[in-house]
C-alpha cells in the first residue's frame, strides 16, 4: 500500500511554479498578484487563508492581505471586489468562504471578474470547464486529479466513484474524471444513493468529500484501489494542544489494508489545493 504524498507533489509543482514566476518577473516585468479577502474570524477560515498567503509569498507572488470586520455588508465586499477587478497588480480574487451568513456567496462569487476567478468558482468558469473551453480549472478538483494521477494510476477506462456532490469537489471532480482527455467512467454517489458500497467495490478509484468521518470504509472497497480522502474533520481530542485532530472522510485504518494507494488527512489533498490556486495565478498574470 502507497500512501499518496500530496506534500511532496505540492512541494514539486510549487518549484516549477516559482521558476514561472521568476521568469515573467525578468522577462515581462510581471509579479502576479493574489488578492486574498477574509470577512470575520471563523478559526478555520483564518488558518486556510494564512496557509494561502505564506505559500504565495514563498512563490514569490505578491499576497494582497485584506481582513475585513465580520459586520462588513454585502454591498462593501461586492464594491471591494469590483475595485479589484480593475487593479492591474492583481491576477487572482479569492474570497474565503464561507462569508457571514449575511452576505450571498453567490453575489460575492459574481462580482468576481472570470478572468481573476482563480477559485474558479464563477457561473462562466465552472460552464467553461463542462464544455471543455479555456478556464480556471477548480483548485481542489484539479489537484485530485494530479493525485490520482501521481499515484501512477492511467485514469483512462477505469471506473471512478466520487462521493459527494457539492458545487465545490463533488461535481467538478466527477466532470473532470469524465472528460475525454481523462476517459474515466464516473459513478457520482451521494446521500440518496442506497448502497454506496455496491459501487465503491467495483470501483478502480474512488474519491471521498462527504464531509462526514468514516464514510468510506475497507470492506467498501476492491483490494488495491486508489482512494482519494477529500473530507477535513476536527474530533475533539484532549491528547492535542488544539485539542482536537484532524479526520478524512475515509476510515484510514481499515482503507489503506486494502487500498492500493490513499491520500493521508492532513498531508493529502490540501496542500494541492492551496497549489492549484497559485498555479491559477501565475497563469493568470501570463495572460
Ligand atoms: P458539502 O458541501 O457539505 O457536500 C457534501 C456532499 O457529500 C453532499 O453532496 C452530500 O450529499 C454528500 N454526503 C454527505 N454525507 C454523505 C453520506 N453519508 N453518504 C453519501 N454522500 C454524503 O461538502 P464539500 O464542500 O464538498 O466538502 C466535503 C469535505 O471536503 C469536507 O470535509 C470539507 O471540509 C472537505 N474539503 C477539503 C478541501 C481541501 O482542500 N482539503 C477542500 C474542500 C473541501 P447531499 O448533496 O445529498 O446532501
Amino acid at each position: 500500500m502507497k500512501i499518496i504524498d500530496g506534500k511532496q507533489l505540492a512541494q514539486n509543482l510549487r518549484g516549477e511554479i516559482a521558476a514561472g514566476v521568476e521568469s515573467l518577473k525578468s522577462e515581462k516585468g510581471v509579479t502576479p498578484g493574489l488578492a486574498v479577502i477574509l470577512v470575520g474570524d471563523n478559526p478555520a477560515s483564518v488558518s486556510y487563508v494564512t496557509a494561502k498567503e505564506k505559500a504565495c509569498r514563498e512563490a514569490g507572488m505578491l499576497s494582497r492581505e485584506i481582513r475585513l470586520p465580520a459586520e462588513t455588508t454585502e454591498a462593501e465586499l461586492v464594491a471591494l471586489v469590483k475595485e479589484l477587478n480593475e487593479d492591474p497588480a492583481i491576477h487572482g480574487i479569492l474570497v474565503q468562504l464561507p462569508v457571514p451568513k449575511h452576505i450571498s456567496d453567490k453575489a460575492v462569487i459574481d462580482a468576481i471578474a472570470p478572468e481573476k476567478d482563480v477559485d474558479g468558482f464563477t457561473p462562466v468558469n465552472v460552464g467553461r470547464m463542462m464544455i471543455g473551453e479555456r478556464c480556471f480549472l477548480p483548485c481542489t478538483p484539479h489537484g485530485i486529479i494530479k493525485l490520482i494521477e501521481f499515484s501512477g494510476m492511467d485514469l483512462k477506462g477505469k471506473h471512478a466513484v466520487v462521493i459527494g456532490r457539492s458545487n465545490i469537489v463533488g461535481k467538478p471532480v466527477a466532470a473532470l474524471l469524465s472528460r475525454k482527455e481523462t476517459n474515466a467512467t464516473v459513478t457520482l454517489c451521494h446521500t440518496g444513493t442506497p448502497d454506496i458500497a455496491k459501487f465503491t467495490r467495483e470501483a478502480d478509484v474512488v474519491v471521498v468529500a462527504a464531509g462526514r468521518p468514516n464514510t468510506l470504509t475497507g470492506d467498501m472497497l476492491k483490494p488495491g484501489a486508489v482512494v482519494i480522502d477529500v473530507g477535513v474533520n476536527r474530533i475533539p481530542d484532549a491528547t492535542k494542544p488544539k485539542g482536537f485532530r484532524l479526520v478524512g472522510d475515509a476510515d484510514f485504518e481499515s482503507c489503506s489494508k486494502v487500498a492500493g494507494a490513499i491520500t493521508p488527512v492532513p498531508g493529502g489533498v490540501g496542500p494541492m489545493t492551496i497549489t492549484m490556486l497559485l498555479w491559477n495565478t501565475l497563469e493568470s498574470a501570463r495572460r
